[in-house]
């Protein structure tokens, strides 16, 4: 045993088990079991060239100082510019923090309005590090259904009756991991229109899969609502659009109120981002769209393949995500938990998915399949998840 205690914080702060299960994975390759990923969340797909460049020109031209906190001046333009373009807002480039990666904006969110006393409203199945840092901050986390029946999205008015006094930020994200399912516009109009009556709320507004729609469905951003403009944050960054999961690239844009605080977090957390990876998220802002637009294409063909294979195995049965690249079957018909078919899976299988579990207890009876992976590796991977049923 050892001498050192650890903060009771620690006790309370989660994991996202997609990690764990990438290393068992790692361990069973390495005894020569060929594995099919189907777990993890990030594009199989490289970052465009011309981006690549921009960091090696950036390197080259000697930015190798610290920058300026939120980011250097031309990459919260871009940005701005950006939202501008995309959502049809225009934020001023100085409510822009660029931060390493998606999750940053979030735990800064988080660890500005968690505290014990506070609640937070959080999509449940959703993305595991919101439960995990309300929990961390104190605060009470309050999982926001999001279930089968609504295409795993989520009903203004149920979210609405939760709020309480103690409410404190309300995180949003659609689309959204791991079910794949995008919020109706029809459904946001009424969460904002809601909202007005309790100013007491901020919304964490997790947009970072805005790009990767199907169906037709257009983005709706929540900062697209001006009467909740003031206390809305918008978290995206380059990862999942560009490929670009490494760099360590993301985004917030924060209500002006907020810049200091956001910026006082950063300082005493990583100083600024990576100041080659800004110049390199400039290229990909401001260059061309075709490898973004090629990527999409591509899951698009992979998510009705996914879709149909997946309804075709015993037991499971699958909606058609309106974006992100995940599918969420319903596994229940197979007899087993979650969890035994995703430990099925990997060990007999040779397939890493991801138990629904991992997501909140409400993703009981569903698995993660992302279908970031080739069209021949997807029909590979549930072949030898029929073989194993
Ligand atoms: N938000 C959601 C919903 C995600 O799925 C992810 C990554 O999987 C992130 C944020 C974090 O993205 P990043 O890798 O840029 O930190």
């Amino acid at each position: 045993m050892s001498a050192l205690k650890l903060a009771a914080g620690m006790g309370r702060l989660g994991t996202e088990s997609v990690f764990d299960m990438l290393a068992r994975a790692t361990e069973l390759e390495a005894q020569g079991k060929p594995i099919i990923h189907l777990s993890i969340g990030q594009p199989d797909f490289k970052t465009p060239p011309h981006v690549v460049e921009a960091a090696i020109r950036a390197l080259k031209d000697g930015h190798h100082g610290y920058t300026p906190t939120p980011g250097v001046r031309a990459v919260r333009e871009a940005v701005a510019a950006d939202v501008a373009l995309r959502r049809g807002v225009s934020v001023d480039p100085a409510q822009v923090i660029v931060v390493p990666g998606g999750k940053v904006t979030m735990f800064f969110a988080i660890a500005m309005f968690g505290e014990p006393g506070a609640e937070i409203l959080y999509p449940n199945p959703g993305f595991p590090i919101y439960e995990s840092l309300i929990k961390w901050t104190g605060a009470t986390p309050v999982p926001m259904r999001l279930t089968e029946a609504s295409g795993f999205a989520f009903s203004a008015d149920e979210v609405l009756a939760q709020i309480t006094p103690r409410t404190r930020l309300l995180i949003v994200n659609t689309p959204a991991n791991p079910t794949g399912g995008v919020v109706p516009k029809a459904e946001l109009d009424r969460l904002a229109a809601g909202l007005e009556r309790h100013p007491h709320v901020a919304i964490l507004s997790d947009e970072i899969y805005a790009r990767m729609l199907y169906d037709g469905h257009a983005h709706v951003s929540l900062l697209s609502y001006p009467a909740i403009r003031d206390r809305v944050i918008l978290l995206d960054g380059w990862s999942k659009t560009y490929a670009m999961t490494g760099w360590r690239m993301g985004y917030g844009i924060w209500p002006k109120a907020l810049v200091e605080p956001a910026t006082r977090l950063a300082i005493n957390c990583h100083s600024c981002v990576n100041s080659s990876a800004q110049f390199a998220g400039i290229a990909a802002l401001e260059g061309p769209q075709d490898t973004v637009d090629a990527m999409n294409a591509a899951f698009t063909e992979r998510r009705a393949a996914t879709v149909d294979l997946l309804n075709g195995l015993p037991g499971f049965r699958c909606l058609s995500p309106g974006g992100a690249f995940y599918a969420f079957p319903n596994i229940a018909g197979t007899g087993r938990t979650s969890k035994q078919l995703e430990t099925l899976f990997l060990e007999e299988a040779g397939v890493a998915s991801v138990a629904g579990t991992s997501f909140g207890a409400m993703g009981e009876g569903y698995l993660r399949i992302s279908y970031a992976n080739s069209l021949e590796n997807i029909r590979a991977a549930v072949e030898r998840m029929r073989a194993v049923l």
